[in-house]
């Protein structure tokens, strides 16, 4: 699933529709299914609907929760298998980003490789 930005909600106010779209870049059809059919919480009697923050929030860690697939530590994410894969033998390499990160402001790493199942370029940083 995407990343949303959680840190962009504010989980004291409550926020309409348009909102929600403007700040997780979602459409409006995404924002209604999350509430038709995946159980996001609206405050009862108010159309157009309203959204209080924090169970905005809460209903997106849940689905991070779910849709997190496990990952070994020599495995990587295959988007295409949708679980974590082993990279061919010898398709690895650990390229340099050119970015610094952290607070030690040390050089980011990625890690690349091919899927052994389907052949899809697989990323992970380091
Ligand atoms: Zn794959």
């Amino acid at each position: 699933m995407p990343k949303y930005n959680i840190n962009l909600i504010t989980a004291r106010r409550s926020y309409y529709i348009n909102e929600i779209v403007f700040l997780l870049k979602i459409t409006r059809k995404t924002c209604g299914l999350w509430i038709k059919q995946e159980g996001l919480k609206t405050i009862e009697g108010i159309t157009p609907f309203v959204i209080k923050g924090y169970d905005l929030i809460d209903f997106i860690k849940e689905k991070r929760a779910k849709g997190k697939i496990p990952v070994k530590e020599n495995e990587f994410l295959c988007m295409k298998c949708r679980q974590g894969v082993k990279p061919k033998t010898g398709s690895e390499q650990i390229l340099k980003t050119g970015k610094r990160i952290g607070k030690d402001n040390h050089e980011q790493l990625r890690k690349t490789g091919i899927c052994e199942k389907c052949g899809t370029r697989l990323y992970k940083f380091l």
